[in-house]
């Protein structure tokens, strides 16, 4: 298990006026939406990894406020200064097994600053997009974890194509055993995981609300994230600052979009940076040379969501 040289000191915080305060009013919250499924589920298994954490040494964080806007909160988050995911990916038992499901390389991710867990029962491609736009991030790995599952035999689901997700590789979509294996589950913990997962699978609120007192510890909120952060001198004040901000680093995303020769009808799907994109103007002319699409020269004219709105001909090309 991990073991991080300040995790026996995170909670003893009781006598802290602040916190104790946090912790009663995330649980009165709480208690006021328990209507909304979701927050059953998540209270449940926020519970359950935060206590499994004590013995682990893991910190799992309840609700983190990573983002400027902070009405983007995400279920959970487990913060990746300790290299976390690294270990978890090439621990000697299960690491490379988790390493091919995820299809992550523990090599290339030295950019992941956190790990953020969404938990829903909604697996649409509506909704994977729509979780995905909200919360991705460039120095987060979000992971999607379906507390239900179509299939049977797949452990993960492709993400959505759509131009507008920007950090793909930072984005997985699992079934929970997968969420339970990355976290390190097992025994007793593992026992009671399950049991949320099969009464959230069969909905059985009744169910989940009678076994919620005896989840009911303490969690770490996002005041505990903001204090770790300060004392591990990450940052000064805010949580935002450990992130990167997402606009000081050129956008080297590559687009595809489909093109149409107006003069021939060939059609073909480029692809180009998007920083080519001016997106404070509302069309964009994009000059496609012969021999790109077809033996033609057109201008394709895209919009700021990059969808073609027109063609011209090019009648004459000056070498
Ligand atoms: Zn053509």
């Amino acid at each position: 298990m991990i073991l991080t040289s300040n995790n026996t000191s995170e909670l003893n915080l009781d006598d802290d006026a602040e916190n104790t305060q946090n912790y009663a009013s995330i649980q009165s919250e709480a208690l006021v939406s328990y209507e909304d499924p979701h927050n059953l589920f998540s209270s449940h298994l926020s519970s359950l990894i935060t206590e499994f954490g004590h013995k682990s040494g893991l910190i799992y964080y309840t609700n983190p406020k990573i983002y400027q806007d902070e009405t983007i909160v995400a279920d959970g988050l487990i913060l990746n200064d300790t290299q976390f995911l690294q270990y978890r990916l090439t621990s000697q038992g299960d690491g490379k097994n988790l390493a091919a499901q995820f299809d992550i390389d523990a090599g290339k991710i030295a950019h992941v600053k956190a790990l953020q867990f969404i938990y829903t029962t909604d697996l649409s491609w509506e909704k994977l997009i729509e979780i995905s736009l909200k919360y991705q991030r460039m120095d987060v790995m979000l992971f999607i974890v379906g507390l239900s599952w179509p299939l049977q035999s797949e452990q993960f689901i492709s993400l959505p194509q759509d131009n507008q997700i920007e950090f793909p590789e930072n984005i997985r979509i699992i079934r929970h055993n997968l969420f339970a294996d990355l976290v390190g589950l097992e025994d007793n913990y593992k026992m009671q995981y399950n049991l949320i997962i099969h009464y959230c699978q069969s909905n059985n609120i009744k169910a989940l609300k009678q076994i919620l007192h005896s989840l009911n510890n303490p969690l770490y909120t996002n005041i505990n994230l903001k204090d770790a952060l300060k004392r591990k001198g990450l940052i000064k004040n805010k949580i935002q600052e450990f992130f990167t901000s997402g606009d000081n680093k050129p956008d080297v995303r590559e687009i595809i979009i489909t093109v149409k020769c107006p003069t021939c009808q060939m059609t073909k799907k480029i692809g180009f940076p998007i920083n080519l994109i001016n997106k404070s103007k509302p069309l964009n002319t994009i000059s496609i040379p012969a021999q790109l699409v077809c033996d033609h020269h057109f201008q394709a004219f895209v919009d700021q969501n990059l969808k073609v709105r027109g063609y011209q001909k090019v009648d004459v090309v000056l070498e």
